[in-house]
């Protein structure tokens, strides 16, 4: 895809981008726990769930026919493999409806999926959001403490960290999110947030 979705989009859609283990997940909570209001969608991934997650929460768990056949269908607004291993894509549709009707939509997505969405989606109708973590050894404690990983998994989490943290100017905004500074973290992206849409009501 390389043309935009729709150039009558009155919403806006906030890209949570960052290496793996840099709280993404845990921002999208506090705000989806302060913002009822708001759209969070649910993307399609192939990767196993971990203990804990369930089902259509953050993610539908599928098969990697299905995925595959969810491309050929043009549901996805993007998708990428991640990590070298699994696909992981976002649902066209939910977010294009939301947009229209001028809603907030909050999304994390890997730096390709960002660069993919930003291709589409119209500049005033998006923003992007780096979480920037200074240390990889503190980010590899991260990652190991969400559960068991193969040492090949680790790796591979941690090349992606380097690369995506090398393209982190390429988002509108850098928010740090160093260890136990969680408040702080959500408080600086919730107050993008609402700079960013001040405009649209
Ligand atoms: P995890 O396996 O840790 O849940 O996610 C791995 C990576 O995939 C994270 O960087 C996460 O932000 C990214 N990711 C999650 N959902 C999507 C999506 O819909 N599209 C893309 N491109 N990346 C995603």
């Amino acid at each position: 895809m390389s043309e935009f979705v729709n150039e009558n989009l009155h919403g806006k859609l906030f890209l949570i981008v960052g290496p793996s283990g840099s709280g993404k997940g845990t921002v999208i909570k506090a705000l989806e726990a302060k913002y009822p209001g708001f759209v969070f969608p649910i993307s399609y991934t192939t990767r196993f769930a971990r203990e804990g997650e369930e089902d259509g929460k953050v993610y539908h768990f599928v098969t990697r026919k299905k995925f595959e056949q969810m491309i050929k269908d043009g549901d996805f607004l993007e998708y990428a493999i991640v990590h070298s291993n699994n696909y992981y894509g976002t649902a066209k549709q939910e977010i294009v409806d939301a947009l229209e009707s001028g809603a907030v939509v909050i999304r994390e997505v890997d730096i390709q999926g960002f660069h993919s969405i930003q291709k589409i989606i119209p500049k005033k109708n998006l923003t992007s959001i780096f979480m920037k973590v200074s240390d990889l050894n503190d980010l590899k404690g991260r990652i190991l403490m969400r559960g068991a990983l193969s040492d090949e998994e680790l790796k591979r989490r941690l090349d992606s960290a380097a690369k995506e943290l090398a393209q982190e100017g390429d988002c509108d905004y850098q928010v740090p999110n160093e260890w136990g500074k969680v408040k702080e973290c959500v408080g600086a992206v919730d107050k993008i947030i609402i700079d960013e849409i001040k405009d649209l009501y």
